[in-house]
């Protein structure tokens, strides 16, 4: 036998066993952000170098080391997405759907990013990104954050923790950055190797280290909030109150930042403490110079973005997966005659039911085998039949989940069945 081939480092196939949670977690939030009236783009998942580092900035830890960059046959550097952003605004500006509108999208799909693999963190990760644009208010940073609280109720998620802060724009930042450089001059003993190598060129992202020996050095550090203007800080309490009102709780923590000129006033995390240090399932915040960065028209943007590997971990862990329904009624046919009439029966049945959910048995066999196969398939009813069955014009209806006895039931009388039992199960 020729020697298998595996899978990259890093990047995950999701088996069969585990798409019903992912669909389960896709549907809901798409289905919560089509009732928010959020539409959907697709991209690619190549993009220009030269755009990711033009968005996220060549002083990060995306550009500096974690793209898939490649030569292009024609020459042109491209790379695998590492988020989706940069590729929605680039889209969005393409094709004319930002200047002088506003517009609220969502996308989903792989990133890529050559991190060292752990759980909650791989080469290929998969992520549901929103991001608006044209509202310059709290009032929408408030809509995105109602949404993720939304999306966590109707995931059935417990345990998580809004945190919250903001950067005020890019000016005000300016003289916190000098204030930054300087204290953390004062304390270059206690800074890692990345911070040092940041703090000329990035000192706000030193805040957003995750060394636990840099913890002290950070807690010091002066405060960005005494640098607000008043435009930034009114935007800031608007946001609160609008949660407040709504009654999503919230952390404040003036550690969250984003180390780039274009974030501006709000940004958020979720985050628990169930994942252990791969704990931020949603990051996202106000984008407003990205736009004008990347050859538009300067435009108010604000987004986020979810973790769907961390997502899907915490519903792993509760008893979702078992609740999820599996097929209504699993068909074994005996015989060929049986064989015959059945696949007919079964389509005049998915025609007739069409929320019913019927495996037919495939592939002949004896009847245990067959009715193995039925309980293995998590179907909540085998419906069995024989030649004995064809010749009376009935069908044996079996509960595998507990329900009862095997009935005879009328292939006249089969419809009317199966109709009432898809309507009690919801
Ligand atoms: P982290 O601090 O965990 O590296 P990040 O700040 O790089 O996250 P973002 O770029 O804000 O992450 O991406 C948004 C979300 O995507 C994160 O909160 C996380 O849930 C998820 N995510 C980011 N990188 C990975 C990865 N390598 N594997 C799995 N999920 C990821
Ligand atoms: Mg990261």
């Amino acid at each position: 036998m020729a020697k298998q081939i595996q899978a990259i480092r890093g990047m995950k196939d999701i088996l069969p066993q585990q798409t019903p949670l992912w669909q389960f977690l896709e549907d809901r939030v798409r289905s919560v952000l089509s009732r928010y009236g959020y539409a959907e783009i697709r991209m690619p998942i190549v993009e220009m170098t030269e755009l990711f580092k033009r968005s996220i900035g060549e002083v990060t830890d995306i550009v500096e080391k974690e793209m898939y960059t490649f030569a292009d046959r024609n020459g042109d550097s491209l790379t695998l997405r590492p988020e989706g952003t940069a590729g929605c605004v680039r889209a969005g500006l393409e094709n004319g759907l930002i200047f002088n509108q506003t517009q609220r999208l969502w996308y989903q799909g792989p990133m890529f990013r050559h991190e060292r693999p752990q759980k909650g963190r791989y080469r290929q990760f998969h992520q549901i990104g929103v991001e608006t644009f044209g509202l310059a208010g709290p009032d929408i940073d408030l809509e995105l954050i109602l949404i993720t609280a939304r999306i966590w109720q109707e995931l059935g998620l417990q345990g998580l923790e809004l945190q919250l802060n903001t950067l005020g724009t890019a000016e005000e930042r300016g003289q916190y950055r000098d204030q930054l450089i300087a204290y953390f001059k004062g304390h270059m003993d206690e800074l890692d190797e990345d911070s040092l190598r940041r703090l000329e060129s990035n000192p706000l992202r030193i805040l957003d280290s995750k060394n636990p020996k840099m913890a002290a050095v950070v807690e010091n550090a002066p405060s960005l909030m005494e640098h607000l203007g008043e435009t930034s800080l009114r935007h800031f309490e608007v946001l609160r109150e609008g949660l407040d009102a709504a009654g999503v709780s919230y952390v404040l923590n003036p550690r969250l930042v984003r180390g780039l000129d274009y974030y501006s006033r709000t940004v958020f995390e979720w985050v628990t403490d169930s994942l252990g240090a791969q704990g931020t399932i949603c990051a996202g915040g106000r984008y407003d110079g990205l736009v004008d960065q990347l050859g538009g028209k300067p435009t108010a943007a604000v987004g986020f973005a979810m973790g769907l590997e961390r997502v899907i971990a915490m519903l792993e862990s509760t008893d979702l997966a078992e609740q999820l329904p599996g097929p209504d009624v699993y068909l074994v046919m005996m015989g060929e005659s049986a064989a015959r009439e059945g696949v007919i029966l079964a389509e005049q049945l998915r025609s007739a039911l069409p929320a019913l959910r019927l495996i037919c048995h495939c592939g002949g066999g004896g009847f245990k085998n067959q009715l193995k196969k039925a309980d293995k398939s998590r179907a909540r009813y085998a419906l069995i039949l024989g030649e004995d069955e064809v010749a009376r014009k009935e069908i044996g209806l079996k509960p595998l989940r507990g329900e009862g006895d095997q009935q005879q039931i009328a292939l006249s009388q089969l419809e009317a069945r199966l109709a009432e039992m898809i309507v009690r199960h919801g």
